[in-house]
């Protein structure tokens, strides 16, 4: 399994063609399974950027010209395009991000599976004809790309990160120039070759690498652009919003979370244990939607501990991601890798107790073992801070009214869970929980027909879904008069 070097482009895509940065800087990228550097990308700026808004603002009459099935027609060769070459992506995917090859392949289905659903989707794009007030008149109202949109992702899913912001923007008949997490820029620049392969016009992607706040800056500030769509940290997109705002742009912000995992007495323990390690390991814990805060009653809590450890100790390897077995890839850096290390260090010296795991993998790369601590408390860090990490904590709680209390006492509000088999109480706490999203005996729920987004500071608007669609449309009201 080595690199396709035919899929490792290691310049910028800006109206059709291959570029480096004006000023001829480059920074690496490396493979944090190993340490070793696997290319290099260009360092673009501010000018770099405002090219490519110009080419996406030139290219933006004839796409949003097109009929959504012929964008659906190209948006599906672009599939076909990505779908043919699957096993290579799913191998640059893992040299740069990590995760086992299965989970990389699985992506990069998943964000083929979003562009195909919003090419039929954007055929769907329905307005309105309003009773009117007055008889002289009708009232339309009809939907519009917004326009030139600006898509900021992040390393933990470099691949469907993108695919859902690109393909609810071409289905709505925007243009776009995205800027890709600098850790994982490769899974990014390959939609430029598959674009071009697929017909899909110059200009309509684009995709720069390099310095992020000043590629965000520019998106931020040419009128050009009409819309921010970004996934990342919570500070970083508080801090684009606020740009963004201030130049009056759409914006969609997918940010971090906290999320809790709630284990109810009458819960069915093993599906619960099957669900915590499905929605704690997965990606070695480095997705916004991974269980943060685990609550379990008194009654089943020594049994759920006991279930967990053995699942670890069972299911989990860590290893290289292309490595046969392996289920925990590293984390992305030794800035990750520092975090969880810090956690741990907290919660034990705050009276946790160490069941599995606690540091560091012996050998190269940034791994960190499988960690479970029981005795968990809301003075941690690992209660308050994102860990993005293999991290599972263990708090222990009396009553339904106190797990939602706690579960909602966090400025977040991305994904939740929670595990019960009573109908009452699924109903109760369904609605009480402040979250966007909400896995009921479920632990990962993630799907293209289905929105994603979080409330309080998790971030603004959908991805995924009709409702994905709707936030790259303006709505235009038109007053047919003199009848
Ligand atoms: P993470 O913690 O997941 O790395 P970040 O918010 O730092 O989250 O990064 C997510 C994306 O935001 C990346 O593509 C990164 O390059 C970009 N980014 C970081 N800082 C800025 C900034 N000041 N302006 C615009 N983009 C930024």
């Amino acid at each position: 399994m080595s690199l396709n070097p035919a899929l490792l482009k290691q310049q910028v895509y800006i109206d059709g063609s291959w570029v480096d940065a004006d000023s001829g800087q480059t920074m690496e990228v490396t493979n944090p399974a190993t340490g070793d550097v696997i290319g290099t990308i260009p360092v673009c700026g501010r000018e770099e950027t405002k090219r490519a808004i110009d080419a996406a603002h030139k290219a933006l009459p004839a796409w949003k010209a097109l009929t959504a099935e012929a964008r659906a027609t190209l948006m599906h060769k672009l599939c076909d395009e990505i779908m043919a070459v699957i096993d290579d992506l799913a191998v640059l995917l893992t040299t740069e991000m990590g995760k086992p090859l299965a989970e990389a392949k699985g992506e990069i289905a998943l964000g083929v599976k979003y562009i195909r659903f919003f090419a039929e989707e954007g055929k769907r794009v329905y307005g309105d004809t309003i009773p009117s007030p007055w008889p002289d008149r009708r009232i339309l109202v009809t939907k519009e790309p917004v326009g030139v949109v600006g898509a900021i992702t992040p390393w933990n899913f470099p691949n469907s990160m993108i695919a859902r912001k690109l393909g609810a923007a071409l289905a709505a008949g925007c243009t776009m120039v995205m800027k890709p997490a600098e850790f994982t820029p490769y899974s990014a620049l390959i939609y430029g070759i598959l674009a071009e392969k697929a017909g899909i016009p110059a200009g309509v992607v684009n995709i720069v690498t390099g310095d992020a706040p000043a590629i965000g800056e520019e998106m931020c500030e040419n009128p050009l652009l009409r819309k921010i769509t970004f996934t990342g940290s919570t500070r970083v997109g508080k801090l684009l919003a606020g740009n963004a705002g201030k130049n009056m742009k759409k914006i969609s912000m997918e940010l971090g979370g906290n999320a809790p995992f709630i284990v109810f007495d009458d819960a069915d323990l093993d599906k619960a244990v099957e669900g915590a390690i499905a929605s704690k390991f997965r990606n070695s814990g480095q997705t916004c939607v991974c269980a943060n805060r685990i609550y379990v009653q008194t009654g089943v809590y020594d049994a759920f501990a006991a279930k967990l450890k053995d699942a670890i100790a069972v299911q989990l390897k860590p290893g290289n991601g292309l490595e046969d077995g392996s289920t925990q890839g590293p984390l992305i850096n030794e800035a990750a890798l520092e975090k969880v290390a810090d956690h741990v260090a907290d919660a034990l010296a705050k009276g946790g107790e160490l069941i599995s795991g606690g540091k560091r993998s012996d050998g190269p790369g940034t791994f960190y073992e499988p960690t479970l601590i029981v005795g968990a408390t809301a003075d941690m860090k690992v209660a308050n801070e994102e860990t993005f990490g293999p991290l599972a904590a263990l708090f222990k709680f009396e009553t339904e009214e106190d797990a939602i209390n706690r579960a909602n006492d966090t400025e977040y509000g991305l994904a939740c869970y929670f595990y019960t088999q009573d109908l009452g109480r699924t109903f109760r706490v369904m609605e009480a929980l402040q979250y966007g999203l909400v896995g009921i005996n479920e632990g990962v729920i993630t799907t293209e027909v289905a929105p994603f987004g979080g409330v309080k500071d998790s971030g603004i608007g959908n991805e995924g879904s009709k409702y994905g669609l709707d936030d790259y449309l303006n709505i235009k009201y038109s007053c047919l008069g003199g009848l």
